[in-house]
């Protein structure tokens, strides 16, 4: 009995929703294993008692017309918005273009775009993958919390930051694991804070050149988020990866203190969250090829790190990746084999 080969997509950020949403589109089965307990990954979304904070990714640009078609889809379906706030460069000076990119962000919280395209994809949380290995019936995935999954696959792409990415593969695929270890990732520490009343700043967001910030930016400026004066700080990639193995508290009181020189008061609810993988460094590790397939094995990678960095390049590297595994040999046979023998 022949059936529609089913591919597995290990990671739920946008590189991987996208990459399903492809192979879906395409007619071809599709799991999604993300360890976390929703889709997003690192456009994500921290709540906690009446605090709600974007504490990943901040806003998204669009440089090409597919990127700008799949938002303005997320914009007729409600779940992105356009970002206008009054932004500030610390300290101040020219503006390096006189161009504005258009930002949006998701709403009611960055991860309503994941979160939209994942309502038409089957998603298992809470699994993560730990080990794959292949046999003559296909692929299979291992999970901490399950062990081996029964379920064969036709194909598996990972859809996850290098360093981890690398980690999976070492065993099942190292030349694979060679090419993504060779991508290196900065850590960002964020710090999520909230204030009774409106900390007294002229700024909804502000570029900080200086210190340990880089970022700062008072979530209720982007659409459909409450006034519950919850603000978000980053620190720079080199300070935090001088500080990567400091302790939470060591951080957070850094940020803060940094964040009073800016001007604002003691906040009534301080967290703080280290990011290992949060972002490709400002110069490039290794060159970018959109995203990696090895036909022969039925193993790809996508990701952000594949396809310059940022959400455009998750969502373009997993929807390449997708594109290509549809047009595989391995997908189109089991595609032409399924339909043969529903009669199609
Ligand atoms: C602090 C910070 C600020 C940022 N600011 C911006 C910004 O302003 N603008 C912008 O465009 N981009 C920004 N980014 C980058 C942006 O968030 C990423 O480019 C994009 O979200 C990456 O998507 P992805 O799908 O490639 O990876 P991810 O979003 O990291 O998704 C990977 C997924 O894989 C899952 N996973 C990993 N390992 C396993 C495993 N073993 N088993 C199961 N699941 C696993 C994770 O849980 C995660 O859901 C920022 C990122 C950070 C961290």
């Amino acid at each position: 009995m022949t059936s529609t080969p089913i591919f597995a997509v290990i990671g739920a950020g946008m590189a991987g929703l996208s990459c399903a949403s492809e192979l879906h589109a395409a007619g071809l089965g599709v799991r999604i294993f993300d360890k976390s307990r929703g889709a997003g990954g690192r456009m994500s979304t921290r709540r906690e008692g009446s605090g709600q904070w974007d504490h990943g990714a901040q806003y998204f640009t669009a440089s090409t017309p597919e990127f700008t078609q799949q938002i303005e889809s997320w914009l007729a379906a409600g779940v992105l918005a356009q970002w206008q706030p009054q932004l500030a460069i610390i300290p101040p000076r020219p503006a390096a273009s006189s161009s504005h990119p258009r930002r949006y962000v998701g709403v009611p919280a960055m991860t309503a775009p994941a979160r939209h395209l994942a309502t038409r994809l089957p998603l298992e949380c809470l699994r993560t993958i730990d080990a794959i290995r292949r046999d003559g019936q296909g692929w299979q995935i291992h999970s901490t919390e399950r062990g081996w999954h029964e379920e064969r696959f036709a194909g598996v792409a990972l859809a996850m930051p290098a360093p981890q990415a690398a980690a999976l593969l070492r065993a099942a695929a190292p030349g694979l694991a060679a090419e993504a270890g060779a991508f290196a990732m900065t850590p960002c520490w964020a710090a999520m804070l909230q204030y009774e009343s409106a900390p007294p700043l002229p700024f909804d967001a502000a570029f900080v050149n200086h210190g340990p910030l880089r970022w700062v930016a008072r979530n209720a400026s982007k659409a459909g988020r409450d006034a519950n004066h919850c603000w978000v700080l980053h620190a720079s990639a080199e300070w935090s990866a001088a500080h990567e193995e400091d302790p939470p508290d060591t951080v957070l009181r850094a940020l803060l203190q940094a964040f009073t020189e800016l001007g604002a008061p003691p906040p009534i609810v301080a967290r703080v969250h280290r990011w290992r993988y949060a972002n490709l460094p400002a110069i490039e590790t290794a060159p970018a090829p959109g995203m990696l397939w090895q036909a022969d094995l039925g193993l790809g990678i996508c990701g952000d790190w594949l396809h310059g960095g940022k959400v455009e390049g998750a969502w373009l590297s997993g929807r390449a990746l997708g594109r290509a595994i549809a047009a595989s040999p391995r997908a189109r046979r089991g595609a032409a084999a399924a339909s043969a023998s529903s009669g199609l």
